[in-house]
């Protein structure tokens, strides 16, 4: 078997306790001429699991391998490099990824020069990677969310010495300019404004994984949505863990308010943001949504659980009476406002009592959609340490209650869109039914229609027709 090399491993431990800053270098492409010659002309296949920020790193790790020479292909089968691009938020999608880490087993025996790669927030945790060398052998390279910028000289490493790396820096977290990019869609983009986080939620991981919360500079930022505007991207979304702390640390006075401000006046037809945080949620970011019609009417707000006790011990930094406060502030200004959450429900020891003011919550927002999970212990959080009295078939009960409740809503919001015109972005043919077309309104609704192919990519007029819960079918309308 071959040696592993390990050039940096995962800690806990140091990245709970990192330093105050972090600094901005710029990307170094410095592949050998070894390495070049080896990859010209060679395909790459990346499969990506969990969040945006993950499809981000995609369209960075597409980047690289594009300015290598490699080609992109959607067949792991015809692939010289592989890359599998995880998340650890949850445990089915840790279990998702081992499944298709094996599935491999047989791919890299037909093709003994497959390069099989694993990388993101997986990777950031020792236990996972100690399983991957010891169950998966055959895996060659492992890297965290931080080396990223460290493909190309791992890369060097492989071709020069054929070994199996492991190459994970629990660091504060750089912030890389001029990285190269490879995007996905020509029509919708994500932007990244910060990385990592520093609220610690006791049941999360991304802290860890992801390392200190940093802003990319204001400039770095419209600079990169300029280019997509004039490039004809239709909708752009800005990013981070907590979006509403952009800017704490650059210490000029700069906000999310402000950034916002500055990046819908570039024009776009359609701007989003994630994710929310609700106590730093500021009204003057309420004012930049009203003012700017192309910030869309949909707001992802994310309360976790409407008790204070079950606030308190996830470490979320408000009440329930603020969040509906904020909810409250925002209709004020913005009634037309749709808001759409994540909950999780059987935190450990939430009692039944608990678990209710969490539907009560739900009635009060009347939410249009919602994530909602059964809570799932992360190795090393301090809520995986903590002693759970409710079983996981109660857990699952108190998740069908909820969802059977909030779908009350969701319908009554759906049912309101019926006969209505919307403005949907086409996003591709559905893939239920080729006849049609999918795409999606601003509110996040997902609708159903006859449309030309050429349509992917455009805001069309639909008026709606027809409400089945988690999707709307409807008509185009010729303007
Ligand atoms: S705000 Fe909480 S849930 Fe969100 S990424 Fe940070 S620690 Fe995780």
């Amino acid at each position: 078997m071959r040696k592993v090399e390990f050039i940096e491993v995962p800690s806990l431990v140091s990245a709970r306790n990192r330093r105050d800053s972090s600094v901005t270098i710029k990307y170094n492409f410095n592949p050998t001429l070894k390495t070049l010659a080896y990859f010209k002309d060679k395909k790459f296949f990346i499969r990506t699991y969990g969040c945006q920020a993950n499809i981000r790193d995609e369209e960075v790790m597409s980047g690289i391998l594009t300015k290598l020479g490699m080609v992109k292909v959607y067949d792991e089968k015809l692939a010289d490099v592989a890359i599998l691009n995880t998340c650890a938020v949850r445990e089915n999608a840790e279990d998702k990824v081992y499944g298709q880490i094996g599935d491999f087993k047989s791919i890299k025996a037909k093709n003994k020069n497959l390069i099989l790669m694993i990388c993101g927030c997986m990777i950031e945790q020792k236990h996972i990677i100690d399983k991957i060398l010891d169950k998966f052998p055959f895996v060659d390279i492992m890297f965290g969310t931080h080396n990223i910028k460290d493909l190309v000289t791992l890369l060097n490493k492989y071709v020069d010495e054929n070994k199996r790396y492991v190459y994970v820096s629990s660091e504060v977290g750089a912030i890389v300019e001029d990285l190269p990019s490879k995007r996905l869609e020509s029509y919708r983009a994500y932007v990244n404004i910060s990385y990592g986080c520093d609220k610690f939620c006791t049941y999360c991981i991304v802290p860890y994984t992801r390392g200190k919360e940093r802003s990319r500079s204001k400039e770095e930022i419209l600079k990169e949505c300029k280019e997509l505007v004039d490039k004809g991207y239709v909708e752009i979304t800005l990013l981070g863990q907590n979006v509403d702390s952009y800017g704490k640390d650059l210490k000029d006075g700069t906000t999310f308010a402000n950034l916002l401000d500055e990046v819908a006046s570039l024009g776009m037809p359609r701007l989003r943001f994630l994710t929310s945080y609700p106590s730093d949620f500021k009204n003057e970011v309420i004012d930049v949504i009203a003012k700017h019609k192309n910030i869309m009417r949909y707001l992802h707000l994310p309360v976790q659980s409407g008790s204070n006790s079950i606030l308190r011990a996830m470490n979320r930094r408000y009440t329930k009476e603020e969040y509906l406060d904020l909810v409250e502030r925002i209709r004020t200004k913005i009634p037309e406002m749709a808001f759409s959450t994540d909950i999780i429900v059987g935190f450990p020891n939430e009692s039944y009592e608990e678990f209710l003011e969490t539907i009560d919550l739900a009635k009060k927002v009347h939410y249009t959609s919602a994530f909602t999970f059964i809570y799932s212990p992360r190795v090393g959080t301090p809520a995986a340490k903590i002693e759970d009295n409710v079983s996981y078939d109660e857990k699952v009960k108190r998740f069908k209650e909820l969802v059977s409740e909030m779908e009350k809503d969701f319908i009554y919001f759906a049912d309101q869109m019926v006969g209505k015109t919307y403005e949907v972005l086409v996003e591709e043919v559905s893939k239920k039914n080729k006849e049609l077309l999918s795409g999606y309104t601003e509110n996040l609704k997902v609708v159903h229609f006859k449309g030309d192919e050429s349509m992917i990519g455009k805001l069309v007029k639909v008026k709606i027709t027809e409400n089945h819960l988690y999707s709307l079918i409807g008509e185009l309308v010729n303007e």
